[in-house]
C-alpha cells in the first residue's frame, strides 16, 4: 500500500496531470477539494485515504483510470452510494474510482425501460421513473447506491411482485480490467452478464444500467409500530400472514431501540396491488393495536426509503445478513432475545420477507444463490464510541447462533469476512471462471473476492 503511495508521488505533478487531461471527471489529490467528502462513505468506522479521487462522467474516463492504474500498478477501488458497510468502496492508497457524478436518467416509456448511471442512489432513480407512473425493484433505504445494490442481487419491497432488482436488468454497460468498455445483456457477454447479477463488483465496474419497469402508481406502505413486549405475539403474526401472502405483499419488520430510549417493533409493508386489498391483507396487524399506525396509499418511492431512519449518518457499523430457509418459534425467540433492551446495545434486528417471483427463479439462473431461502435476518450494530466496538461486533455475530438450523448462506453486500461458499453456495466455480475470462489478475480486488479461476 505504501509502495502505490510512492508511485503516485514518483509519477508526480506531471502524470497525475497528464491522466487528468484525458478525463471529462474531476481528478482530486489528497487535501484537495473535496476530497474528504469523496472518501466519506456511510460506515464511519472506515477512515481510509486514497492516493487520488476521480470522479469519472463517463465509461471512457472509467477506462483510461483503469488503464492508468494497470501502468503504473496503482489499486483501485469503486464507490456508487457508499453504503456498504464493509467499506470496500474506500482502499488505503489506491485510485478512487468515483461514480457519484453518473446521474443520467432516461426513460422510454413506449418500451417501459430505464437507462441509469450508476452513480444514482436508490431513492433519486426511483423518483425519476416514478414521474412516468413506471418503476423496477430497489431496496429499502432511499440513499443506497444503485450501483451496489445492483451488484448483490438486491432485495427490496417488490421482490414479491417483480423479483429482485437484479431480475429486472435487461442490460449494463461495464469497463473490464483491461479497460475495454462493453455491454452485458442476455445475448451480448451473457456470462458476464450472468455473474454481474449477484457477483458483487469482482467483473468491472458497471457504469450504467437498464431496467424493465413497470406501471406502479402507488402502494400501500409505510410503517406500523409495537412496543418491544409484544414482539413474541407480532413477530409470529408477520410470519403467519408472510407464509400466505400473495405476490403483492413483500413485508419487512425491524426490532430496535431508537435514539430516544424506545424500543419497538416496526412493521413495514408494502403491498403492490388494489389498495382496498392490500388493507384487508393488513387488517390482523390493526387489529392487533399498533402504537403507531402510518401505512397508508403512498407512492412506491417513499414506501423504498422506510429503512432510512435505521441509518443515521455518524455511526461505527458492523452487520451480518444471512439468508433462512424458515422462521421457526424457536428463531423467533431468539431472535427477540438478541433485540431486547440490554442485550441488543441499542442495535437492530430486520427479518425480511423472501417472496414469490424472486423465489421462483432458478438459483443457477443469475449468480444470487439465495432463491430456495423465504427469509433473510439482518443484525445491524451501530457504536461511537470505539471502546463499544468489540462488544457490537459480537453482538452482531451471535445472531448467528440463533438461526443456525435454518441458515442457508450470507448476502454478499453484507458480507464481512464470511466464508465464499456461504456467499456464493453451488455458484462459485463458474464465478472463478468467469473472474478468470475478464479479470485474471485479479484488479477488482477490493471486494468479497472471488479468486480468478480457482
Ligand atoms: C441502511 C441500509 C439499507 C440497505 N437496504 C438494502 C436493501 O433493501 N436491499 C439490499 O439488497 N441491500 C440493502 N443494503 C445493502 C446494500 O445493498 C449494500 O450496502 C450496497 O453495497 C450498497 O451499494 P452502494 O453503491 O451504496 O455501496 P458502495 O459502498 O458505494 O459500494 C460497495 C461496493 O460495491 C461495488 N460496487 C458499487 N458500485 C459498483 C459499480 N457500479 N460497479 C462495480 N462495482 C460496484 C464495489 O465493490 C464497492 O466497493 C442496505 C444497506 C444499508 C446500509
Amino acid at each position: 500500500m505504501v509502495m502505490s503511495q510512492q508511485r503516485i508521488a514518483v509519477l508526480g505533478d506531471m502524470q497525475v496531470r497528464m491522466l487528468s487531461e484525458q478525463l471529462r471527471g474531476n481528478v482530486i489529490r489528497p487535501g484537495g477539494e473535496g476530497y474528504d467528502a469523496a472518501r466519506d462513505i456511510l460506515n464511519a468506522k472506515i477512515d481510509r485515504y486514497p492516493a487520488l479521487v476521480v470522479q469519472v462522467k463517463d465509461a471512457e474516463d472509467v477506462a483510461q483510470v483503469i488503464r492508468f492504474a494497470r501502468k503504473h500498478g496503482v489499486e483501485v477501488s469503486v464507490k456508487s452510494g457508499g453504503h456498504g458497510v464493509a467499506g470496500h468502496a474506500i482502499v488505503d492508497d489506491a485510485i478512487l474510482i468515483d461514480l457519484s457524478l453518473l446521474k443520467s436518467i432516461e426513460v422510454d416509456e413506449e418500451m417501459r425501460i430505464a437507462r441509469a448511471g450508476a452513480g444514482l442512489r436508490a431513492g433519486e432513480y426511483v423518483r425519476a421513473t416514478e414521474a412516468y407512473g413506471l418503476v423496477s425493484p430497489v431496496g429499502d433505504a432511499s440513499t443506497t447506491g444503485l450501483g451496489g445494490l445492483v451488484m448483490g442481487g438486491g432485495f427490496g419491497f417488490l421482490s414479491g411482485k417483480h423479483g429482485l432488482v437484479v431480475d429486472n436488468l435487461l442490460a449494463a454497460e461495464i469497463v473490464t480490467a483491461d479497460g475495454e468498455i462493453l455491454r452485458a445483456s442476455k445475448t451480448e457477454n451473457p456470462d458476464l452478464f450472468w455473474a454481474i447479477r449477484g457477483g458483487g463488483g469482482n467483473f468491472g465496474v458497471v457504469t450504467a444500467y437498464e431496467f424493465q419497469l413497470h406501471p406502479l402508481p402507488q402502494v400501500l406502505g409505510g410503517m406500523m409500530i409495537f412496543p418491544f413486549e409484544r414482539a413474541a405475539e407480532i413477530v409470529r403474526l408477520y410470519r403467519d400472514i408472510a407464509e400466505s401472502a400473495p405476490d403483492e405483499l413483500t413485508m419487512y419488520l425491524g426490532m430496535a431501540t431508537m435514539p430516544d430510549g424506545m424500543s419497538i417493533v416496526a412493521l413495514m409493508p408494502v403491498y403492490s396491488g388494489e389498495i382496498a386489498e392490500g388493507e384487508r391483507l393488513l387488517a390482523p396487524f390493526r387489529e392487533a393495536g399498533p402504537v403507531a399506525d402510518m401505512v397508508q396509499p403512498m407512492p412506491y418511492s417513499q414506501a423504498s426509503s422506510a429503512a432510512d431512519p435505521f441509518a443515521p449518518p455518524g455511526f461505527k457499523l458492523h452487520e451480518r445478513w444471512d439468508t433462512l430457509y424458515a422462521l421457526p418459534d424457536d428463531v423467533i425467540d431468539g431472535l427477540i432475545e438478541r433485540a431486547t433492551p440490554g442485550n441488543s446495545l441499542g442495535n437492530v434486528v430486520v427479518i425480511k420477507v423472501l417472496n414469490g417471483a424472486a423465489t421462483r427463479v432458478d438459483p443457477a439462473a443469475t449468480a444470487f444463490p439465495h432463491r430456495n431461502t423465504r427469509y433473510a435476518v439482518l443484525a445491524l450494530a451501530a457504536w461511537l464510541d470505539e471502546a463499544d466496538e468489540a462488544a457490537n461486533i459480537a453482538w452482531a455475530e451471535s445472531v448467528k447462533d440463533v438461526i443456525a438450523g435454518q441458515r442457508f448462506g450470507s448476502y454478499v453486500n453484507a458480507s464481512i469476512g464470511n466464508p465464499l461458499s456461504e456467499v456464493f453456495g453451488d455458484n462459485y466455480s463458474r464465478l472463478a471462471a468467469v473472474k478468470a475470462a475478464y479479470d485474471p489478475d485479479n484488479m477488482f480486488h477490493g471486494n468479497v473476492n472471488i479468486t480468478p479461476g480457482k
